[in-house]
């Protein structure tokens, strides 16, 4: 950034200094060609003066003059000229000065001699005998005065070029230096100086981008930690059923189950593996909803996927004497089926695993403005207050022996916010102790 900073302010002071120059040098040559045509003016009426009391004796007595001096009768013909022999020189009647000097007593004019478009001025006086004095002086073109004055222009346009180096190198290094210093770790605390001014909105962007990294960096090293977590607790609980089957087995092939045990000895083994093959299904479940992989949104109605889940658990239900039932309305919504059926069936798993013989379910569909609400209401152990915030995290259990002897993973609750998440919604948990708990699940018609 420097380097640019430097190259444009050295281009744009060499090009001020240039026209600078080129200006300077038009006005004075303009100022120099008239004071060159006043001063031509006042010697020839001198001269005119002095032809006109002494004649060609004051001309001849002239000597060393940068002037040329011709010398016309009236009638045009040319009676002396200190540079040029008279006797060949052309009648000058019809010269501009001369015709403007016979008619008004003074004439001047200017005309570009042969060489090198220098320009020649000349001054016309009329003498009291009718003649005509003229003196003319070459002048130089501007581009010859240029060539002439070339070893000062050039020392002029070095010390420039030098000065404008200087001045470029130390203008950059002011400019550059306070963005330089800025303490990029604590950016605010230069917001006051003098000199920070200009870069405070810089500043601003600095310090909000440096504290969103370091949000990012917290929540990156928050995942890695929760995943680390996740890994360590999904081997542990996969272990715990693969060692029950290895040990059922391995009493199995030494034959040190009796003949009418093994039927019971073959249902542990099932039940472990059933554990397992639950556990591998709420993993993968879990780990699509962390990936966010690829969903499958549609219009849908929540009552139609509540009917389904809870069908597919009545057979459960019955089995512990739980009685479930389904009520309210149509409740149409924009959603991923598949997640919002797992919402359901793993709340009413809950409220049926955690119930008393002969409790009850009741599962409730309602519609609002804003969308459709669930609520799974049990007659189950209810969950105690300091757990609540808690159950909606992987692998807590209020009662660990208890998830596990029916069957519990521990994840069932957290793929449930996840799944609510995903929608847009929230979820609710209202419990009171030995007498029951509510899960209420809202879900807007469309997600924003
Ligand atoms: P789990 O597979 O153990 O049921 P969840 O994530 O589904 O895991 O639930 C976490 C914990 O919350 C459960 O272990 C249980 O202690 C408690 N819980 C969940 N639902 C209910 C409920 N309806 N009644 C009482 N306790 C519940």
């Amino acid at each position: 950034m420097s380097k640019r900073i430097f190259r444009a302010i050295w281009t744009a002071s060499i090009v001020v200094f240039l026209a600078a120059l080129v200006l300077i040098m038009g006005a004075s040559y303009k100022y120099f060609t008239g004071v060159q045509q006043k001063q031509l003016k006042n010697e020839t009426i001198l001269a005119a003066q002095g032809v006109a009391i002494s004649g060609m004796d004051y001309l001849d007595d002239l000597e060393g003059l940068d002037y040329r001096v011709t010398w016309i009768n009236a009638d045009g013909t040319v009676i002396y000229d200190n540079s040029a022999n008279q006797d060949e020189m052309e009648n000058h009647i019809e010269r501009e000065e001369i015709q403007e000097a016979i008619v008004t007593g003074y004439g001047e004019s200017m005309r570009r001699s042969g060489t090198l478009s220098d320009k020649e001025l000349y001054s016309a006086v009329k003498l009291p005998d009718g003649s005509v004095l003229r003196l003319s002086i070459t002048q130089m073109a501007a581009w010859s005065l240029v060539l002439g004055l070339g070893q000062p222009i050039c020392f002029v346009i070095l010390i420039a070029l030098v000065l404008s180096l200087v001045l470029a190198a130390r203008l950059t290094k002011r400019i550059v230096e306070p963005i330089n210093n800025i303490d990029l770790d604590n950016p605010m605390a230069d917001m006051d100086a003098e000199e920070y001014q200009e870069i405070v909105p810089l500043l601003h962007r600095i310090h909000s981008q440096k504290e969103q990294l370091i949000r990012n960096q917290k929540e990156i090293e928050k995942t890695a930690l929760i995943r680390q977590e996740f890994s360590a607790n999904v081997s542990h609980e996969l272990k715990t059923p693969l060692h029950a089957i290895s040990g059922y087995a391995e009493l199995l092939e030494n034959e040190m189950v009796k003949e009418g045990d093994i039927k019971p000895f073959a249902g542990k083994i099932r039940e472990e593996a059933n554990r397992m093959t639950k556990l591998v299904e709420d993993i993968i479940d879990l780990t699509r909803l962390d990936s966010g992989g690829i969903m499958q949104w549609e219009d849908c109605d929540l009552y139609r996927i509540a009917e389904n889940a809870v069908d597919s658990l009545e057979a459960v239900a019955a089995a512990k004497d739980v009685e479930i039932k389904l009520c309210g309305e149509s409740a149409p919504m924009h959603g991923v089926p598949q997640q919002l059926y797992s919402i359901i069936y793993n709340l009413c798993d809950n409220a049926i695993k955690y119930n008393h013989l002969g409790g009850s379910v009741h599962v409730e569909i309602a519609r609002n403005a804003e969308g459709a609400i669930l609520r799974v209401t049990d007659t189950g152990i209810g969950i105690p207050e300091e757990s609540r915030e808690r159950i909606f995290e992987r692998f807590y259990r209020v009662d660990k022996s208890r998830s596990k002897e029916v069957g519990g993973t521990g994840l069932g609750l957290s793929i449930v916010k996840h799944a609510v998440l995903l929608h847009g919604g929230r979820i609710e948990v209202k419990s009171k102790m030995g007498q029951g708990t509510q899960f209420c699940v809202f879900l807007p018609k469309n997600k924003n």
